[in-house]
Protein backbone atom coordinates (compact mmCIF):
# COMPACT_ATOMS: atom_id res chain seq x y z
CA UNK A 1 0.00 0.00 0.00
CA UNK A 2 1.65 3.28 -0.72
CA UNK A 3 2.42 5.58 2.08
CA UNK A 4 0.21 8.15 1.40
CA UNK A 5 -3.10 5.97 1.60
CA UNK A 6 -2.61 6.11 5.34
CA UNK A 7 -4.18 9.21 5.51
CA UNK A 8 -7.36 7.06 4.16
CA UNK A 9 -7.19 5.60 7.41
CA UNK A 10 -7.21 8.96 9.55
CA UNK A 11 -10.93 10.59 11.32
CA UNK A 12 -12.99 12.07 8.65
CA UNK A 13 -12.65 15.54 8.52
CA UNK A 14 -15.41 17.54 9.94
CA UNK A 15 -18.38 19.66 7.49
CA UNK A 16 -18.62 22.67 10.60
CA UNK A 17 -15.57 24.08 12.16
CA UNK A 18 -13.40 23.07 14.10
CA UNK A 19 -11.78 21.30 10.99
CA UNK A 20 -9.11 19.32 12.11
CA UNK A 21 -5.55 20.39 11.64
CA UNK A 22 -4.12 21.56 8.42
CA UNK A 23 -2.69 19.14 5.80
CA UNK A 24 0.60 21.01 4.01
CA UNK A 25 0.68 20.06 -0.27
CA UNK A 26 4.71 20.08 -0.97
CA UNK A 27 4.93 20.17 -5.11
CA UNK A 28 8.08 20.49 -6.36
CA UNK A 29 10.42 19.36 -9.30
CA UNK A 30 12.97 17.86 -6.65
CA UNK A 31 16.01 17.76 -9.18
CA UNK A 32 17.02 16.44 -6.60
CA UNK A 33 15.28 17.32 -3.11
CA UNK A 34 17.74 19.21 -1.21
CA UNK A 35 18.10 20.64 2.48
CA UNK A 36 16.34 23.56 1.16
CA UNK A 37 12.86 22.30 0.84
CA UNK A 38 13.43 19.63 3.91
CA UNK A 39 13.57 22.73 6.27
CA UNK A 40 10.69 24.44 4.20
CA UNK A 41 8.62 21.39 4.84
CA UNK A 42 9.78 21.01 8.83
CA UNK A 43 9.79 24.25 9.51
CA UNK A 44 6.25 25.05 7.89
CA UNK A 45 4.97 22.15 10.02
CA UNK A 46 6.14 24.13 13.13
CA UNK A 47 5.44 27.43 12.25
CA UNK A 48 1.52 26.75 10.71
CA UNK A 49 0.28 23.86 13.12
CA UNK A 50 0.69 21.04 9.86
CA UNK A 51 -0.52 17.84 10.95
CA UNK A 52 0.97 16.55 7.90
CA UNK A 53 3.21 17.36 4.76
CA UNK A 54 2.79 15.54 1.70
CA UNK A 55 5.37 15.71 -0.65
CA UNK A 56 3.98 15.62 -4.17
CA UNK A 57 6.72 15.68 -6.81
CA UNK A 58 5.44 16.88 -10.58
CA UNK A 59 6.10 14.10 -13.44
CA UNK A 60 6.31 17.02 -16.28
CA UNK A 61 5.90 20.63 -14.69
CA UNK A 62 4.43 22.43 -17.76
CA UNK A 63 5.35 26.11 -16.37
CA UNK A 64 8.99 24.56 -16.82
CA UNK A 65 8.62 23.04 -20.32
CA UNK A 66 7.20 26.67 -21.60
CA UNK A 67 10.59 27.86 -20.41
CA UNK A 68 12.41 25.31 -21.79
CA UNK A 69 13.77 23.76 -18.49
CA UNK A 70 12.35 20.35 -18.26
CA UNK A 71 13.72 18.32 -15.53
CA UNK A 72 17.25 17.21 -15.71
CA UNK A 73 16.20 13.86 -13.67
CA UNK A 74 13.77 11.16 -14.65
CA UNK A 75 10.60 11.53 -12.61
CA UNK A 76 11.14 8.08 -11.60
CA UNK A 77 14.53 9.58 -10.22
CA UNK A 78 13.23 12.14 -8.36
CA UNK A 79 10.66 10.51 -6.74
CA UNK A 80 13.29 8.07 -5.15
CA UNK A 81 15.60 10.95 -4.24
CA UNK A 82 12.31 12.48 -2.10
CA UNK A 83 11.13 9.08 -1.09
CA UNK A 84 15.22 8.53 0.34
CA UNK A 85 15.31 12.18 2.00
CA UNK A 86 11.67 12.43 3.63
CA UNK A 87 12.57 8.40 5.23
CA UNK A 88 11.73 8.16 8.87
CA UNK A 89 10.07 11.76 9.32
CA UNK A 90 6.40 11.05 10.27
CA UNK A 91 4.99 14.21 9.54
CA UNK A 92 5.80 13.60 5.87
CA UNK A 93 3.94 11.41 3.66
CA UNK A 94 4.90 10.42 0.05
CA UNK A 95 2.58 11.10 -2.68
CA UNK A 96 3.43 9.97 -5.97
CA UNK A 97 0.35 10.28 -8.07
CA UNK A 98 1.65 13.36 -10.33
CA UNK A 99 5.04 11.88 -11.00
CA UNK A 100 3.69 10.00 -14.52
CA UNK A 101 6.51 11.29 -17.05
CA UNK A 102 3.83 11.02 -19.74
CA UNK A 103 1.33 13.61 -17.79
CA UNK A 104 1.29 17.24 -17.57
CA UNK A 105 1.48 18.31 -13.79
CA UNK A 106 -0.75 21.36 -12.67
CA UNK A 107 -1.58 22.32 -9.46
CA UNK A 108 -4.38 22.65 -9.31
CA UNK A 109 -5.91 19.36 -10.79
CA UNK A 110 -3.58 17.93 -7.99
CA UNK A 111 -5.45 20.08 -5.10
CA UNK A 112 -8.90 18.94 -7.04
CA UNK A 113 -7.65 15.29 -6.92
CA UNK A 114 -6.72 15.82 -3.20
CA UNK A 115 -10.23 17.12 -2.06
CA UNK A 116 -11.91 14.46 -3.37
CA UNK A 117 -10.16 12.02 -1.09
CA UNK A 118 -10.92 10.24 1.29
CA UNK A 119 -9.65 11.57 4.35
CA UNK A 120 -9.25 14.82 3.15
CA UNK A 121 -12.82 16.22 1.13
CA UNK A 122 -13.76 19.26 0.55
CA UNK A 123 -13.39 20.51 4.64
CA UNK A 124 -10.12 19.87 5.79
CA UNK A 125 -7.65 22.49 5.44
CA UNK A 126 -5.03 22.20 3.05
CA UNK A 127 -1.83 24.31 2.81
CA UNK A 128 0.00 24.58 -0.71
CA UNK A 129 3.78 25.63 0.71
CA UNK A 130 5.80 27.73 -1.88
CA UNK A 131 8.96 29.16 -2.12
CA UNK A 132 8.93 32.70 -2.63
CA UNK A 133 9.92 32.98 -6.07
CA UNK A 134 7.21 29.95 -6.81
CA UNK A 135 4.78 32.69 -5.25
CA UNK A 136 6.00 35.36 -7.30
CA UNK A 137 5.26 33.23 -10.75
CA UNK A 138 1.74 31.79 -9.55
CA UNK A 139 -0.46 34.05 -11.84
CA UNK A 140 1.59 32.36 -14.71
CA UNK A 141 0.05 28.37 -13.84
CA UNK A 142 -3.11 27.19 -15.11
CA UNK A 143 -6.43 27.58 -13.47
CA UNK A 144 -4.55 29.59 -10.88
CA UNK A 145 -7.81 32.35 -10.23
CA UNK A 146 -9.04 28.66 -9.14
CA UNK A 147 -6.55 27.65 -6.49
CA UNK A 148 -7.65 29.85 -3.48
CA UNK A 149 -10.87 27.99 -3.53
CA UNK A 150 -9.18 24.52 -2.97
CA UNK A 151 -6.18 25.75 -0.59
CA UNK A 152 -4.61 28.00 1.33
CA UNK A 153 -0.93 29.17 0.30
CA UNK A 154 1.69 29.64 2.82
CA UNK A 155 4.95 31.51 1.19
CA UNK A 156 8.62 30.70 2.32
CA UNK A 157 11.17 33.54 2.39
CA UNK A 158 13.93 32.41 0.20
CA UNK A 159 17.31 34.36 -0.09
CA UNK A 160 17.21 36.22 -3.22
CA UNK A 161 13.29 36.79 -3.71
CA UNK A 162 12.21 38.98 -1.56
CA UNK A 163 8.06 38.87 -0.84
CA UNK A 164 7.02 42.48 -1.16
CA UNK A 165 3.59 43.36 -3.31
CA UNK A 166 5.85 45.76 -5.29
CA UNK A 167 7.84 43.01 -7.04
CA UNK A 168 4.21 40.77 -7.53
CA UNK A 169 2.72 40.87 -10.97
CA UNK A 170 -0.45 43.65 -10.64
CA UNK A 171 -3.37 40.98 -10.60
CA UNK A 172 -1.03 38.66 -7.84
CA UNK A 173 -0.18 41.42 -6.03
CA UNK A 174 -3.97 42.40 -5.41
CA UNK A 175 -4.74 38.80 -4.80
CA UNK A 176 -2.14 39.27 -1.90
CA UNK A 177 -2.87 42.12 -0.45
CA UNK A 178 -6.55 40.84 0.04
CA UNK A 179 -6.16 37.63 1.10
CA UNK A 180 -3.29 38.19 3.50
CA UNK A 181 -3.30 36.62 6.74
CA UNK A 182 -0.61 36.89 9.78
CA UNK A 183 -2.47 34.83 12.27
CA UNK A 184 -1.21 31.31 11.10
CA UNK A 185 -3.52 29.69 13.67
CA UNK A 186 -6.34 31.43 11.23
CA UNK A 187 -5.39 28.04 8.74
CA UNK A 188 -7.36 25.67 10.77
CA UNK A 189 -10.77 27.72 11.04
CA UNK A 190 -11.64 27.71 6.92
CA UNK A 191 -10.78 25.23 4.17
CA UNK A 192 -8.67 27.25 2.21
CA UNK A 193 -8.67 31.45 1.14
CA UNK A 194 -5.77 32.85 3.11
CA UNK A 195 -2.25 33.52 2.21
CA UNK A 196 0.43 33.55 4.92
CA UNK A 197 4.25 33.92 4.88
CA UNK A 198 6.44 32.50 7.15
CA UNK A 199 10.13 32.77 7.86
CA UNK A 200 12.60 29.98 7.81
CA UNK A 201 16.20 29.49 8.41
CA UNK A 202 17.36 31.18 5.14
CA UNK A 203 19.31 28.49 3.07
CA UNK A 204 20.17 29.72 0.05
CA UNK A 205 20.36 25.98 -1.60
CA UNK A 206 18.65 25.72 -4.96
CA UNK A 207 18.51 22.48 -7.44
CA UNK A 208 19.90 24.36 -10.04
CA UNK A 209 23.37 25.00 -8.35
CA UNK A 210 23.42 21.53 -7.08
CA UNK A 211 23.44 20.15 -10.51
CA UNK A 212 25.78 22.71 -12.09
CA UNK A 213 28.13 21.85 -9.43
CA UNK A 214 27.47 18.38 -9.84
CA UNK A 215 27.91 18.20 -13.64
CA UNK A 216 30.76 20.48 -13.07
CA UNK A 217 32.73 17.67 -10.92
CA UNK A 218 32.36 19.94 -7.36
CA UNK A 219 31.09 18.36 -4.20
CA UNK A 220 27.57 18.99 -3.16
CA UNK A 221 28.02 17.51 0.09
CA UNK A 222 25.88 19.74 3.36
CA UNK A 223 23.38 20.36 0.14
CA UNK A 224 21.52 17.73 0.63
CA UNK A 225 21.33 14.61 2.55
CA UNK A 226 23.99 11.60 1.83
CA UNK A 227 21.44 9.06 1.16
CA UNK A 228 20.29 11.35 -1.84
CA UNK A 229 24.21 11.70 -2.41
CA UNK A 230 24.40 7.63 -2.58
CA UNK A 231 21.45 7.29 -4.72
CA UNK A 232 23.18 10.14 -7.31
CA UNK A 233 25.92 8.24 -7.75
CA UNK A 234 24.90 4.73 -7.43
CA UNK A 235 22.36 6.01 -10.24
CA UNK A 236 24.73 8.12 -12.58
CA UNK A 237 22.82 11.19 -12.40
CA UNK A 238 24.15 14.92 -12.93
CA UNK A 239 27.28 13.10 -14.65
CA UNK A 240 30.28 15.19 -14.79
CA UNK A 241 30.86 17.23 -17.97
CA UNK A 242 34.52 16.29 -19.00
CA UNK A 243 35.98 19.39 -20.52
CA UNK A 244 37.09 20.04 -23.85
CA UNK A 245 40.39 18.53 -24.58
P1 LIG B 1 15.61 24.80 -9.43
O1 LIG B 1 16.86 25.45 -8.92
O2 LIG B 1 15.84 23.62 -10.32
O3 LIG B 1 14.64 25.81 -10.00
P2 LIG B 1 14.56 24.63 -6.69
O4 LIG B 1 15.76 24.46 -5.82
O5 LIG B 1 13.89 25.98 -6.72
O6 LIG B 1 14.87 24.12 -8.16
P3 LIG B 1 12.03 23.23 -6.79
O7 LIG B 1 11.85 21.75 -6.82
O8 LIG B 1 11.74 23.99 -8.03
O9 LIG B 1 13.55 23.52 -6.27
O10 LIG B 1 11.25 23.86 -5.58
C1 LIG B 1 10.10 23.33 -4.96
C2 LIG B 1 9.60 24.41 -4.00
O11 LIG B 1 10.57 24.65 -2.97
C3 LIG B 1 9.35 25.78 -4.65
O12 LIG B 1 8.16 26.31 -4.10
C4 LIG B 1 10.57 26.60 -4.26
O13 LIG B 1 10.28 27.98 -4.20
C5 LIG B 1 10.88 26.04 -2.88
N1 LIG B 1 12.30 26.13 -2.52
C6 LIG B 1 13.33 25.49 -3.09
N2 LIG B 1 14.50 25.78 -2.50
C7 LIG B 1 14.22 26.66 -1.51
C8 LIG B 1 15.02 27.35 -0.53
N3 LIG B 1 16.36 27.19 -0.49
N4 LIG B 1 14.39 28.18 0.33
C9 LIG B 1 13.03 28.34 0.27
N5 LIG B 1 12.22 27.72 -0.63
C10 LIG B 1 12.80 26.89 -1.51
Amino acid sequence: MPEWVALATEPAESAEPPYGKPLGVFGGTFDPVHFGHLRLAEEAADSLGLQRIRWIPAGQPRHREAENKAPQAGATHRLAMVRVAIAGNPRFQFDPAEADAARASYTVPTLERLRNSAGCGAHRPLVLLLGADAFAGLSGWHRWEVLLSLAHVAVAHRPGFPLDGANLPAELADLYRLRRCDTPAALADTPAGLIVSFAMTPLAISATEIRARLTGGLSARYLLPDAVIAYIRANHLYPAKTPPT
